[in-house]
């Protein structure tokens, strides 16, 4: 309160008027009573040298010196005033208080000179002897205008000047009270819009500063009651609209971390102003510690700076292709750049997405093969059919063993083309199903064994032996019988192609405890190692000449592959050239079901 500068200006313009016309008005009113006060002095005494000279004139020039000396006593003591007769050369004739011989010649005083010139003169004069400030008024005394002297009449003004100096103590007696009430009222005024205004203060800066939780007392009727009640209302506003953009910023912020994309935004100094972790990733830079920072300081990646500078430079929308070729993988990144505007849609900084395509390219890349591999495949035998009938048709006079052995090699291709044709509806039948297949819990051995049966004609005819290994008790997977049926078919298969006449083959089903294998060995020729990772890819063949020629379609192997993936399996080979092959599939086992434990299927 002593410290409110409000108050103190309050209270100096309270006083200030008041001082000033206190000492105006007192000041007036002093002088005014001063002056009003001389001049009654001046008329008392004007009346009593009048007096006096009506008294002294007849005795002036007639030796009656001790009577007018005495009347003048008398009657100076009488009036209380003092009086003194002069003769025309200004020498002393009589004085009420003092002995004439003792005074000195008073015809150079300015009363008396002025009396003389003017017919009457007044002067003021401080008296040592008194000790007080007297006026003196003396008139001339003439007889047929011939000047016989002067009546002086002499007062004191230390009436005059105690009346005034008492009136002074009061003006200023009063001057400091009215000071003092003022203050008092000044500050007390003060004091009931400071405090408020402080507390409105502290309101207004604790906003300022982020806290809106502050209300103000709105209890006053006045101004300063309806300025609290705006501003408690300002704080409500403000803080449900903090509330707002906070909730937004922070649904923001979840919704940029979640999201695949990355995305990054920065000012128009580059800065970085938001880096979401999928785009640390892309960018090789670390979220967290990027904020504020130069875009180019954070990360290695040219051309995403490039890209958001360029889009700030021209204040559009910008896309481009960006290709990292990182130690693991190709990765290509689409980018849009877009500029950022702020609420007058002044360009305030840019933003840039990120998407990952590499997996899009891979598979358009992958798709693009697969096509054109099937393509071909498929153009080998059909052209091979259309030449042999072309030829059966021109030559209708072919011998009928050569004919025999065209229809024989057409039947080979329709019959590979039926192969490639049944493989390529299983892969898709595999890849379309969105869900995936329907997996049931069953006995593996079922599938298992028929597959083994159904083979045992092939192996017979191309003199291998088949040993199967099946478990006793039930082999329980979740899957589906009939495409794991197929990958026990597609590994013996390429067991019996491969293996020369006199060969071996062990299908075994294995339960190992914690999964489930299906394991088909072989002593045939076996894979060179630098093909073994090689030989579950579509179409990939070792020797192509001798799968084509034993009725392979190159996709056995990534039938198998995909059904083991679609049953959480997985699928692994072991092979030594001129030795043979173990391909093996393990999948989980199927989590006991209390009801059908027992029950054999
Ligand atoms: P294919 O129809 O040509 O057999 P697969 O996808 O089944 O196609 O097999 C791919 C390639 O892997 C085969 O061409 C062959 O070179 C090799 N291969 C597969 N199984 C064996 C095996 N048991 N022994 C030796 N090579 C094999």
């Amino acid at each position: 309160m002593i410290r409110s500068r409000f108050s103190w200006k309050l209270t100096a313009v309270l006083l200030l008027p008041i001082f000033l016309s206190t000492a105006v008005v007192g000041g007036l009113a002093i002088r005014s009573i001063e002056e009003d006060s001389k001049e009654e002095v001046r008329r008392s005494l004007a009346a009593q040298a009048a007096l006096l000279r009506n008294v002294a004139a007849p005795r002036l020039g007639q030796s009656h010196e001790t009577a007018l000396k005495q009347e003048v006593r008398s009657l100076g003591e009488e009036i209380g005033t003092r009086l003194t007769v002069i003769d025309a050369g200004g020498q002393v004739l009589a004085d009420s208080q003092e002995e004439p011989s003792r005074m000195d010649n008073l015809a150079s005083r300015p009363e008396i000179l002025s009396a003389r010139s003017h017919g009457s003169g007044t002067a003021t004069r401080y008296s040592h002897r008194l000790g007080a400030t007297l006026t003196d008024l003396a008139l001339p005394i003439e007889e047929n205008g011939r000047l016989l002297g002067y009546a002086r009449a002499s007062l004191p003004l230390s009436g005059v000047d105690q009346r005034v100096a008492r009136l002074r103590t009061v003006v200023a007696l009063g001057t400091v009270l009215a000071l003092l009430a003022a203050g008092v009222l000044g500050l007390a005024l003060a004091r009931s819009f400071v405090k408020p205004v402080n507390a409105m203060t502290a309101v207004a800066e604790g906003m300022a500063h982020g806290d809106y939780n502050r209300r103000l007392p709105a209890t006053r009727t006045d101004e300063l009651g309806d300025l609290a009640r705006a501003l408690n209302r300002t704080a409500e506003s403000s803080q449900s609209r903090m509330e707002t953009i906070i909730t937004d910023r922070n649904k923001l912020l979840s919704l940029l971390k979640g999201m695949v994309e990355g995305v990054v935004a920065v000012d128009r100094e580059e800065r970085v102003l938001q880096m979401n972790s999928a785009a640390g990733t892309i960018l090789g830079a670390l979220p967290e510690t990027s904020v504020s920072k130069p875009i180019w300081e954070v990360t290695r990646v040219r051309q995403v700076c490039d890209t958001l500078s360029r889009t700030l430079k021209t204040g559009r929308d910008v896309k481009d292709e960006l290709r990292l070729v990182t130690r693991s993988q190709d990765q290509v990144v689409e980018m849009l750049a877009s500029p950022l505007l702020d609420g007058e849609g002044e360009l305030a900084g840019a933003v840039v997405v990120l998407h990952d395509v590499s997996n899009l390219h891979r598979l358009q890349t992958v798709r693009r093969d697969f096509v054109a591999n099937a393509s071909h495949e498929l153009k080998t035998p059909i052209a091979a059919i259309r030449a042999l009938v072309e030829t059966l048709i021109e030559d209708r006079s072919m011998p009928s063993s050569d004919r025999e052995r065209f229809l024989d090699k057409i039947w080979n291709q329709s019959m590979r083309l039926s192969s490639l044709v049944t493989d390529l509806l299983t892969l898709s039948r595999l890849e379309s199903s969105p869900t995936g297949p329907d997996l049931q819990p069953i006995d593996l051995r079922q599938p298992f064994r028929g597959a083994v049966q159904a083979l045992l004609p092939t192996s017979e005819e191309r003199g291998i032996a088949v040993h199967a290994e099946i478990p006793p008790g039930p082999v329980r997977v979740l899957g589906d019988a009939e495409a794991l049926g197929q990958l026990t078919t597609n590994l013996l298969d390429n067991a019996l192609k491969y293996t020369g006449r006199g060969g071996q083959v062990w299908a075994r089903l294995k339960n190992t405890g914690n999964q489930v294998l299906i394991e088909v060995q072989d002593t045939g020729m076996g894979i060179a190692p630098q093909d073994q990772a090689r030989v579950f890819e579509r179409f990939y063949r070792v020797d192509k000449a001798r799968s084509r020629e034993l009725g392979g379609t190159g996709l056995g192997l990534s039938i198998v592959k995909h059904i083991a993936v679609i049953h959480q399996g997985q699928v692994f080979v072991e092979s030594s050239p001129g030795i043979g092959s173990t391909f093996r599939a393990s999948f989980p086992i199927a989590p006991q079901d209390p009801v059908h434990a027992d029950t054999p299927l």
